[in-house]
């Protein structure tokens, strides 16, 4: 497909880019294969905007893929990162810093009585499953189709976000003995997961979920769906690793702990909490998290992990979520969520406008969308249309299908209204397309 706009200093950064980096980009979403162009090479964030290096401004619903909760350049985080700056970038030891933001963490979530900083989503999810291993003396890991856990072996295996995008099967390089301690099950199923456990007597370790999809587009649980899980891991004998990367201090001050109350035995975390630096965590119930090194023989590390700068930026950031902010995050996402849906009715565009809390997506079907198979059937082809019209009117949307959406505390009237006036040109753009 051509595009009627250009983006001449990006392509040639992409470029430069493709010559000493794997398809130009250092996670593969950005690229913009699923949707085809040339991706925009940022150069600043102020508020809700980002500006590209062709000097175009965008309004930002992507926000970093969730970190940037309170817009770019937020300027008490940028305030508290040069302070802590100027003292040091890393010290290889313990800081008060590092202290203080696991304090914010177990205060505000009540199931998390300890927990380990580490630096990215990934790492958070990988340790929390070894752990769960670790504890239990048990091989298995239960995931859910389209669920995306970061990129861990063993929780790649029919994973959403970048996987789901491209359609990869699988990964090659993730070895079948790393894979066949692997359970993967449809989403929303709890029949599934019985049968799973009749299955692996003794043998499972751990059952991990997003609190609340997003990596599939967003597909919420189903009521009791979470509350089942946590009943059939204790009637087993499993953990329940609740992951919230992405819905952690996002959909409410306490996550989707605080939308639902389900208590797991782990959670991960990363996105909202660094500020947007690299820093993630994992915990949960103490007699499991004693187990790790050095109070306990599970084994895990990290030289930058409590980095000082990361923790700065996170903690000034959770410090400035009140409900206050929740409560507007909230308000500009049920705006938006509102003025798509009515666009794209006008137009007679098949969607269902999917939301969990303040995240949500667009699915380009109107049939229900309970799990990955469902998420899989809608028309791509109409989002690819859609996103192109909103970027050459200068609205940033997650380039792919299966991502959330993310807005911002920092979304005005302004931005919402420069989205609202590109919504019905994106709507028809939506109508017209052919597969
Ligand atoms: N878990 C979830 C639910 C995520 O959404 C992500 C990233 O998008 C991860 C884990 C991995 O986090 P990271 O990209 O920081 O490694």
């Amino acid at each position: 497909m051509a595009y009627s706009y250009e983006a001449p200093v990006s392509q040639s950064l992409f470029d430069r880019a493709s010559a000493v980096t794997p398809g130009g980009v250092n996670s593969p979403v950005r690229a913009f294969r699923a949707v085809g162009g040339t991706p925009r090479f940022m150069v600043s964030g102020t508020g809700p905007y980002l500006t590209d290096a062709d000097g175009r401004e965008y309004v930002d619903l992507v926000c970093s893929w969730g970190p940037m909760i309170l817009g770019h350049s937020h300027p008490e985080v940028i305030a508290a990162v040069q302070e802590a700056v100027s003292r040091g970038t890393s010290f290889g030891t313990p800081g008060e810093g590092e202290v203080a933001l696991a304090e914010e963490i177990v205060a505000r979530i009540e199931p998390v009585e300890q927990v380990r900083l580490v630096s990215s989503g990934t790492e958070a999810t990988m340790s929390a499953i070894r752990l769960a291993r670790g504890f239990t003396g048990r091989a298995k890991a239960v995931k859910f189709a389209g669920c995306y856990h970061g990129h861990v072996d063993a929780l790649l295996a029919a994973a959403g976000s970048g996987v789901a995008t491209f359609g990869l099967p699988d990964t090659p390089g993730v070895t079948g003995a790393t894979a066949g301690d692997t359970v993967v099950l449809p989403y929303n199923d709890l029949d599934a997961v019985r049968a799973a456990f009749a299955a692996h007597p003794g043998e499972i370790a751990c059952v991990i979920t997003e609190a609340s999809p997003g990596n599939m587009g967003v597909v919420p649980p189903a009521d009791g769906f979470n509350a089942g899980l946590k009943e059939l891991c204790a009637a087993n004998g499993a953990l329940y690793i609740s992951d919230e990367v992405m819905t952690g201090f996002r959909t409410s001050k306490a996550g989707w702990y605080g939308v639902d109350g389900v208590r797991p035995d782990l959670m991960t975390f990363g996105k909202v909490m660094g500020g947007g630096f690299p820093a993630a965590a994992f915990g949960g119930r103490g007699d499991v998290m004693a187990h790790l090194a050095p109070a306990g023989p599970v084994y895990q590390a990290g030289t930058l992990s409590g980095n000082p700068v990361a923790t700065a930026a996170g903690l000034a950031q959770l410090r400035l979520l009140d409900d206050a902010a929740y409560a507007k995050i909230d308000a500009v996402s049920a705006e938006l969520r509102s003025l798509v849906g009515d666009a794209l009715t006008k137009e007679g565009v098949a969607h269902t406008v999917s939301a969990a809390s303040n995240m949500f997506s667009v699915f380009f079907t109107d049939r229900p969308v309970r799990n990955y198979d469902d998420a899989k059937k809608q028309d791509v082809f109409r989002f690819t249309a859609f996103f192109h019209s909103m970027l050459e009117q200068g609205v940033y949307l997650p380039p792919s299908a299966f991502e959330s959406w993310f807005v911002s505390t920092a979304h005005d009237e302004r931005a919402i209204e420069r989205i609202a006036a590109a919504l019905p040109a994106a709507a028809r753009a939506a109508s017209e397309a052919t597969a």
